[in-house]
């Protein structure tokens, strides 16, 4: 949506700060509490109840009991289709607030959150579509016998989201599960939970049984890490950070869990002499600077052909310098805050270490106001492969930018990462775009575009930067066991 459609929605009122279990709304068994924080100035927004082992006890317990014992595991597939329909109609009635909210609890602007919502609702409407589609085969196996494939659910499955896409990535998690007949304990991020218990209310509202949708706010280390050892969750969904990704992998041996992982990245955008540069220069700036780089497929290393390099930063940076960077909510805003404290000092941290390894400072490298979260869009130039800058995932407006020379120097260097979640080229070379696309190791591939992510097409990453695939029909692979029958024929 352009930003000229949208006005300043009103502040968006908090109706819900429990947990959701069993379609009740409850306080966590020890009482616990987080505190919300506007990442815009700092203040709480509301103080939200955090669960703990004993929550996620009885999640699941209500979840077990709706795939065992309640309407859910015995309903037609095409009536779950419908309840997820229901949901996302809802959905789509309050989009304005629950967009305002997101705005609100995770810094995003009102344009990207207004966004999001869409990708939400064509996310619950796409696998709405698929819950009666999900089909077995028969299969010619030797000797009389019918064999016969079905396809069931994984069972109770534990969803653990991050802060920085919070209602689009309860989405993605929630449409595959849903539609495969599973039954859900989610835990939103600590940071952003407002919007997931929204999700909860409409989710009661739109008829889902109880158990269907359980919502655990609460830390990771004590609820995320409670879901990841409780031996009757089946199946962990997890995106997040690497590390945590590790822990958790360590964690679900135990149980030996199926495990689903969406992590981060360092994604080459590279840009040869023979693109559009104007487009390019869109495109690259979009690449980094959308959510304040708080994006898993940011494009952070910035490979621009020497011929162009220094005209190119050079359009960058005035882009950069005139980028709105401010409230949220107010509708011309180009860009928000980062969403807490730990990420403005983990940004200003990889300045600093950008700075005093060499890499040219062209613009920002600094925060922006003096409340809330603010940084100013940043670029560094003349960035080597092996700086702390080319390497981690910053998670912020940062980019590094690289020259080079050929094809194959820079397919290489784009491939010289631990990730390998996404990857773009700009050219009018049909052989290069078909060639990079084609040697990069990157789950995600564009060509002369950026972030462009639909429900219908796989997602996930090459390398350390994820396990399996989220969207699509791929996704539903992850959601579902298949069991072989075979009937013996005559005697
Ligand atoms: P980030 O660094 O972006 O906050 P995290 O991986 O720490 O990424 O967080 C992503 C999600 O993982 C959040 O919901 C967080 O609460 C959860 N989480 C963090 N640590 C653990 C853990 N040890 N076990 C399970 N979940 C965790």
């Amino acid at each position: 949506m352009s930003q000229a459609l949208l006005s300043r929605p009103a502040r968006p009122i908090v109706r819900q700060t429990k947990l959701l279990i069993d379609n009740r709304w409850v306080d966590p068994v020890e009482g616990g509490t987080l505190e919300t924080i506007d990442p815009s100035t700092g203040e709480v927004i509301a103080i939200v109840a955090a669960g703990t082992a004993a929550d996620v006890d009885k999640a699941v317990k209500a979840a077990r009991r709706a795939l065992d014992h309640g309407p859910w595991g015995q309903i037609d597939a095409a009536e779950r289709g419908n309840l997820m329909f229901g949901l996302a109609n809802l959905v789509e009635g309050h989009a304005k607030d629950l967009a305002a909210l997101e705005s609100l609890n995770c810094g995003k602007t009102i344009a990207d959150s207004t966004g999001d919502l869409e990708g939400v609702v064509n996310t619950l409407r796409y696998y709405a579509g698929w819950a009666d589609k999900i089909e077995g085969k028969t299969v010619p196996v030797r000797g009389n016998f019918l064999s016969y494939t079905l396809r069931q659910p994984v069972g109770v499955v534990g969803q653990i989201i991050p802060w920085n896409f919070p209602l689009l990535m309860l989405a993605w998690k929630f449409g595959p599960a849903l539609a495969c007949g599973n039954t859900i304990v989610l835990k939103p991020a600590e940071q952003t939970p407002l919007t997931a218990l929204r999700i909860g209310e409409l989710a009661i509202e739109a008829g889902f049984p109880p158990g269907v949708i359980n919502i655990i706010n609460g830390y990771g280390e004590t609820a995320g890490a409670a879901m990841v050892a409780h031996p009757d969750i089946d199946k962990i969904a997890f995106t997040g950070h690497v590390d945590t990704a590790k822990i958790i992998t360590r964690q679900a041996a135990d149980t030996l869990k199926r495990t689903t992982f969406e992590l981060g990245g360092k994604s080459p955008n590279v840009v040869f002499a023979d693109a559009d540069i104007d487009a390019a220069v869109e495109g690259a700036f979009h690449a980094i600077y959308f959510h304040g780089g708080q994006c898993c497929t940011a494009g952070s290393r910035l490979f621009v052909e020497k011929k162009i390099h220094a005209e190119f930063v050079e359009r960058l940076a005035t882009k950069a310098k005139a980028r709105k960077v401010g409230d949220p909510l107010d509708p011309a805003t180009q860009q928000g805050p980062q969403v807490s404290q730990e990420q403005l000092d983990k940004i200003l941290h990889y300045v600093g270490l950008g700075k005093s390894e060499g890499a040219t400072l062209v613009s920002g490298g600094e925060r922006s106001g003096d409340k809330g979260f603010f940084v100013a869009p940043t670029i560094f130039d003349n960035v080597k492969d092996d700086m702390a800058i080319a390497r981690d995932e910053i998670f912020g407006p940062v980019v590094s930018v690289l020259p080079f020379s050929t094809f194959e120097e820079v397919t290489e260097r784009a491939n010289n990462t631990s990730y390998g979640l996404a990857a773009a080229i700009w050219t009018k070379d049909i052989d290069k775009a078909h060639l990079f696309a084609r040697q990069v190791k990157a789950g995600t591939v564009w060509v002369n575009c950026y972030h462009v992510v639909d429900t219908t097409t796989p997602f996930g990453g090459f390398k350390m930067s994820g396990q399996g695939r989220e969207n699509g029909e791929a996704a539903l692979e992850h959601y579902s066991e298949t069991k072989t029958v075979t009937i013996k024929l005559g005697s």
